[in-house]
């Protein structure tokens, strides 16, 4: 478990102006953060460049949203990891529920996503979760499992691979809901998700891969779910535009 970094992301989704931004990497800049804590944060594709001509806190890093599948050509209104790249980008969100029901991302678009931005040298946060409705159907192992098997698929058993990705555990119902997992909950779908990839890939991989909770994480909660065996850090929606995303980064020291 030592080896993996607790890794907190925000992820502002369709928020911001030019003001907030500026403001909320003010605040960014006078959080000391832990050693051993890797830090990102998402603002919207047009934010990006004030964030980090803003952010002067070396041990934090700006991240995009989304990616679209291939390289630059002929895909109005999409930015490819090309661009992530040539941006001084080092971290993309993809397969985040929002865009899987809004925008109809496949796990198999997610994949072939994650592997075309790692060919690129982005690294990848893989979000993953079930609906309400499929956890209270029993399919929640099911559903996780799978969506991370495309991911699996794609990246193989080479341990190289897999330290460029973070695995997101987020489960819909408790997105921007307030309905937080509890602890129970928590450990109980990443331990599952943890001996799926031991058995799938490698005990390595296992050992190595960092898997993160997401889902109404609130200074509140964090310390608690931060102390799980399994829980490797968070994906922080809500609370990344608030004071408490600094509290929510130190749960993890
Ligand atoms: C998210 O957007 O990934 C998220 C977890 O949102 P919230 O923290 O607001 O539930």
């Amino acid at each position: 478990e030592c080896s993996r970094h607790f890794f907190v992301g925000g992820n502002w989704k369709c928020n911001g102006t030019l003001e907030s931004t500026d403001k909320l990497v003010d605040a960014l800049n006078n959080v000391l953060i832990p050693s051993n804590i890797e830090v990102v944060f998402a603002p919207t594709s047009l934010h990006i460049a004030r964030a980090q001509q803003k952010l002067q806190h070396k041990e934090i890093k700006v991240a995009a949203q989304n990616a679209w599948v291939k390289g630059n050509g002929a895909y109005t209104g999409e930015i490819s990891a090309d661009m992530l790249k040539d941006a001084g980008l080092e971290w993309v969100i993809l397969g985040h529920s929002e865009r899987r029901s809004l925008c109809g991302e496949s796990s198999q678009i997610v994949a072939d996503k994650t592997v075309y931005c790692l060919k690129q040298g982005i690294k990848v946060i893989v979000c993953i979760g079930e609906t309400l409705e499929q956890r209270e159907s029993g399919d929640t192992s099911k559903v996780v499992t799978e969506q991370l098997g495309a991911v699996a698929q794609a990246l193989g058993t080479d341990v190289s691979q897999w330290k460029q990705i973070v695995i997101a555990y987020e489960p819909v119902w408790a997105i921007g809901t307030g309905k937080v997992a509890t602890a129970d909950q928590a450990q109980e779908v990443h331990q599952t998700l943890r001996s799926w990839l031991s058995s799938n890939t490698s005990a390595e991989v296992a050992q190595s891969t960092r898997i993160i909770y997401g889902g109404s994480v609130s200074a509140k909660n964090c310390t608690e779910l931060a102390s799980l065996p399994d829980v490797d850090g968070f994906l922080v929606g809500g609370a990344s535009l608030k004071p408490e995303f600094a509290d929510i980064i130190k749960s993890g020291s």
